[in-house]
């Protein structure tokens, strides 16, 4: 199993115009995980880093198919957008993550029990046959199927026992994709966090049918899957607006992994005097993030950074930390940053640090969202069948919007 990401939006435009006709028998044939994922799109280690955009993808789908015949599709790629729309108004939810990963992680110290068994689930080596393929397959190509992801994270609550905080931990340091929102959410949704009292149990049929015999667990999955204990959902804030700013001062750029394609931000009325790149890999965990991870995004900023570098007076491509980004701006003349929204996570974290660094300086940081957020977000109040009805307007005003 190798990576088969490759980090160029070439690669991503490839991959979509493949996938687009493939979109009508998605609803019947995408739960299948099989090998190589011929049903499904592979577009998410791109949506995520937005070398393509949510919209370029429904785009192309919606340019060949109705939207009654490229609805399943359709719809999942909103999921993700959902997702992002309900944590941004419940920020507190992917704090509370993170206390829980370092505390189960606090546990793995000192309890050996769970420690070991905490390892050999990351292996894959343990008495699940299935489950050792997807922990090695993640870890080797930086990507599961959400068939096998709803699988792997059931497995890991329900019969290994593991607290979910890890599995996720596990997710986010070795997906390519790995999302603050989809996974968090996704992991909490298994496990009856999310929806109240409804979890996701991983069925040995289930899994022998959609793997076509690959995998047949019978007899070593619990039969059972009890909704862990959790907080009621916190209280929603509003979702974030955008900020006005003036094109013509002088302006510096910031790109992230967050969004690598910033032509929405750039264009006639607007050149930054200077540009520079952020990665925040490496904060997706207290643990190591994987180098299958940090290759593609690092590989992925340089490919945006050479495809953008007519819009730039100045790039100093990508800096090593936030010092460095602190000192590019102080020392190039600027009195704002503008940057592609990042949603909450480690990257948005790190932002709000070089906001109030850059304070002082008289330099304020701008980040601008993009229009098909803001126009989606904000329906995310509630659970995603509710927000569904959202999406034939949300899809009928997509033509008004930039896409890239
Ligand atoms: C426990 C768990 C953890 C997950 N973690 C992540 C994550 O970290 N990052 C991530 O992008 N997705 C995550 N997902 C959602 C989903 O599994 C992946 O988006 C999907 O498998 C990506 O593969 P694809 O591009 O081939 O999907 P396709 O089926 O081709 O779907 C097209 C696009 O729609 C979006 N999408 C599809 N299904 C979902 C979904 N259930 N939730 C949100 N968006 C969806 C993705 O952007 C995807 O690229 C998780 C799901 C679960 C159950």
């Amino acid at each position: 199993m190798q990576p088969a990401f490759t980090p160029t939006r070439t690669a991503a435009l490839e991959r979509l115009q493949a996938f687009v006709p493939k979109t009508s028998a998605y609803a019947s044939k995408r739960n299948y995980d099989l090998e190589g994922h011929p049903h499904v799109s592979g577009l998410s280690p791109y949506i995520r880093h937005r070398m393509v955009t949510e919209q370029e993808v429904l785009e192309a789908v919606l340019g060949r198919y109705a939207l009654s015949t490229a609805e399943k599709f359709v719809q999942e790629v909103y999921w993700r957008t959902y997702w992002k729309g309900w944590l941004e108004m419940r920020p507190s939810v992917w704090t509370s993550y993170r206390a829980g990963v370092q505390g189960a992680l606090n546990r793995v110290q000192t309890e050996a029990g769970l420690r070991a068994a905490w390892e050999e689930a990351c292996r894959g080596e343990t008495d699940i046959a299935a489950f050792n393929h997807w922990a090695q397959e993640l870890v080797e190509t930086g990507y599961l199927h959400n068939h096998a992801r709803m699988w792997f994270a059931s497995i890991w609550i329900f019969t290994l026992r593991l607290p979910w905080e890890l599995g996720a931990d596990f997710f986010l340091r070795h997906l390519i994709d790995g999302d603050p929102a989809s996974n968090t959410l996704g992991w909490r949704w298994v496990a009856g966090l999310q929806t109240k009292g409804k979890t996701y149990l991983a069925r040995p049929s289930n899994i022998a049918r959609y793997t076509e015999g690959r995998f047949n667990p019978e007899g070593e999955l619990s039969s059972f899957a009890e909704p862990l204990d959790g907080d009621p959902h916190p209280d929603r804030i509003n979702p974030p607006m955008p900020e006005s700013w003036d094109r013509t001062a002088p302006t510096g750029l910031l790109l992230t992994e967050e969004d690598m394609s910033p032509g929405y931000i750039l264009g006639s009325s607007f050149k930054p005097a200077t540009t520079a790149a952020l990665l925040c890999t490496d904060k997706r965990s207290p643990l190591a993030t994987s180098p299958v991870v940090e290759n593609f995004t690092a590989a992925a900023m340089d490919d945006c950074l050479v495809r953008y570098k007519e819009s730039f007076n100045d790039s100093k491509g990508l800096l090593p930390n936030l010092d460095a980004i602190e000192n590019w701006a102080a020392k190039a003349g600027i009195v704002q940053i503008v940057t592609p929204y990042a949603p909450v996570g480690p990257t948005a974290e790190t932002l709000s640090e070089l906001a109030r660094r850059l304070q002082p300086k008289g330099i304020t940081l701008i980040r601008a969202l993009r229009d098909f957020d803001t126009e989606a977000w904000p329906h995310a109040t509630h659970g995603f069948f509710r927000f569904k009805e959202k999406i034939p307007k949300l899809v009928g005003r997509l033509k008004g919007l930039k896409a890239a």
